[in-house]
């Protein structure tokens, strides 16, 4: 990584707290600890071969044109909050009003606001099984609603810096968790997005 990269990176990364809905949300107790205790496991888990395979399968989208999947290497172990949570995402920079697209088919299930995330996208996969979390958006796309079919590649939204990414750093926050049997948008365990990108 070049020292230009590295302070981008720094400067994306650092302040950006873990946007997802793990932290944000949950009208209950924290998904990731009951997941945790039920399947008898640690937070820090790596996910099973058959999970990443299965996204490598689906040949995922890079959801920001040229970005550069090398660079998002290491950025889901990052800790926040001084160690006290991981990143559990990876960060794409790009300037303000990039495109944002869909990484797979599916559906939009949830479009929510929150503190950390600011403007956010949860995409369902077509069988449910992952969800794809997009956040900090500038704004989504015209039109975007919830339960709307989308296909690869569909402009979803714009990148920004809504919720606590810095004003100077627009940057797309992308998360990947398996969902739960429930199949609640909130809820899930997650899972490298840079496994997922790498073939
Ligand atoms: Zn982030």
């Amino acid at each position: 990584m070049s020292a230009l990269q590295q302070i981008i990176r720094r400067a994306v990364v650092a302040p950006c707290l873990a946007a997802g809905a793990f932290v944000a949300t949950p009208p209950q107790a924290p998904a990731r600890l009951q997941i945790a205790s039920a399947a008898g496991a640690s937070r820090t888990d790596v996910p099973s071969v058959s999970t990443i395979g299965e996204l490598r399968r689906r040949d995922l989208r890079v959801p920001v044109d040229g970005a550069h999947v090398n660079a998002m290497r290491g950025q889901f172990g990052d800790t926040r909050e001084g160690g006290a949570r991981g990143h559990e995402a990876v960060d794409i920079p790009a300037p303000r009003n990039t495109p944002i697209h869909a990484v797979e088919n599916g559906t939009i299930e949830k479009l929510f606001l929150s503190r950390p995330g600011g403007i956010t996208i949860y995409q369902f996969d077509p069988e449910r099984r992952f969800a794809y979390y997009y956040a900090h958006l500038e704004r989504y796309a015209a039109g975007l609603q919830e339960h709307q079919a989308i296909r690869k590649g569909d402009v979803i939204g714009y990148v920004g810096t809504t919720g606590n990414a810095p004003n100077d750093a627009p940057h797309l926050h992308f998360a990947i968790f398996e969902l739960t049997p429930e199949k609640q948008w909130w809820k899930g365990s997650p899972v490298d997005p840079w496994l997922a990108f790498t073939r």
